[in-house]
């Protein structure tokens, strides 16, 4: 999984950047995978809104392949709604459509703005499902 998003990092690996740093903040930490998803002051206010207070240590303890195994299957260290893996999906994603919007467009998103386009694709999947009968899964 870590070679398979094409972060900075990865790009410079394979010649295609000139540098390995994170476009989000201010080109100071290397963009690797665990970066751009959780280690990013960017990423890590998005899980602080997500994330109850009194879970946020434990969140932010496991390694990382951990850390992504267990939120995305359903046994996360957090529980703040029935269906947190999908939430913690649609999290990654926006996360990952955040870094491409500054990276391609040089526009910054702020965390409001992330966390209302975060829970907008979460409620849509939800609808979708419901609509569609209802999953055991959701
Ligand atoms: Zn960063």
């Amino acid at each position: 999984m870590n070679e398979a998003l094409l972060t900075n990092n990865n790009r410079r690996k394979r010649n295609l950047a000139a540098n390995g740093n994170c476009p989000l903040c201010d080109d100071v930490e290397e963009e690797t995978i665990q970066h751009t998803f959780r280690d990013c002051d960017h990423a890590m206010q998005v899980w602080k809104n997500l994330v109850p207070r009194r879970d946020q240590a434990t969140f932010f303890q496991s390694s990382f392949n951990d850390w992504m195994e267990c939120n995305l299957h359903n046994k996360p260290h957090v529980n703040v709604v029935q269906s947190w893996s999908v939430l913690f999906g649609c999290a990654c994603e926006v996360l990952w459509l955040r870094r491409n919007k500054k990276v391609f467009e040089n526009e910054f998103l702020n965390v409001h703005t992330t966390m209302k386009m975060i829970w907008h694709k979460f409620r849509e999947i939800c609808d979708a499902v419901k609509n569609a009968g209802g999953l055991h899964a959701l």
